[in-house]
């Protein structure tokens, strides 16, 4: 199955695509994650991507399908869940174009619903581990032990661009760049759009979620 996952930052995206991706054998690409590893490698590139991403603004999409063009045709197995791409219209353009000279297509785009108050206080208290990144929250997701990691020990971090006003920055982004894309799916039909509400507990969420992605497998 291959899907696009979509939502607002802190919808819970990240969290919902380590679980479904492994039950439903997909490879899990990450936009966000892929730019974070370029980022950190120093590369000219890496160095030019985190001046968009430490403002909470996008990434130019050249630069983006580009990268992202490279890491769906290495992506192994028949299984592919896009995580944060395409976040433009002319993202998804460039993707509906791609897939269709490789003769392929997206199952459909899975959207978690989350409104603008909860995300806030979700995203200031995200933490990750900087060695396997796993998720957690402060509030509603801490490790069993002090801000270590339950897996490997390592001392939780934060991301550079999960502080309140670049999260604001990023919510508006979304709002007026990655909405569209919803719209878009829904007037050409391309992709079949289903939405999800992405206020309950994770688990709950995720079994939503697995509902609706087995009555797509029929
Ligand atoms: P994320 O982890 O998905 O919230 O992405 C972190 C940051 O990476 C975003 O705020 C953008 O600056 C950049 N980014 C990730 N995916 C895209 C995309 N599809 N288009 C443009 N910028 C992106």
């Amino acid at each position: 199955m291959k899907i696009i996952l979509m939502g607002p930052p802190g919808a819970g995206k990240g969290t919902q695509a380590e679980r479904i991706s492994d039950q439903f054998n997909m490879t899990h690409l990450s936009s966000g994650d892929i730019f974070r590893a370029e980022k950190a490698s120093g590369s000219e590139l890496g160095t030019k991507m985190a001046e968009y991403m430490d403002a909470g603004k996008l990434v130019p999409d050249e630069i983006v399908v580009q990268v992202m063009a490279k890491a769906i045709r290495e992506a192994e197995g028949e299984g592919l869940l896009l995580d944060g791409f395409p976040r433009t219209v002319p993202q998804a353009k460039a993707l509906d174009e791609q897939l269709a000279k490789d003769n392929l297509s997206m199952d459909a785009s899975v959207v978690i619903v989350v409104p603008d108050d909860m995300i806030v206080e979700r995203i200031t208290g995200r933490r990750s581990c900087p060695k396997c990144g796993k998720l957690y929250h402060v509030k509603y997701m801490p490790p069993q032990e002090d801000m270590k990691c339950d897996i490997d020990g390592e001392q939780l971090v934060q991301r550079s661009d999960d502080t309140e006003d670049v999260v604001r920055q990023r919510l508006s982004t979304y709002h007026a760049q990655t909405q569209p894309v919803i719209a878009y799916y829904k007037e050409n039909d391309t992709v079949k759009v289903l939405e999800i509400d992405g206020t309950p507990r994770p688990d709950e969420v995720a079994r939503n979620m697995v509902q609706a992605l087995k009555s797509l497998e029929g």
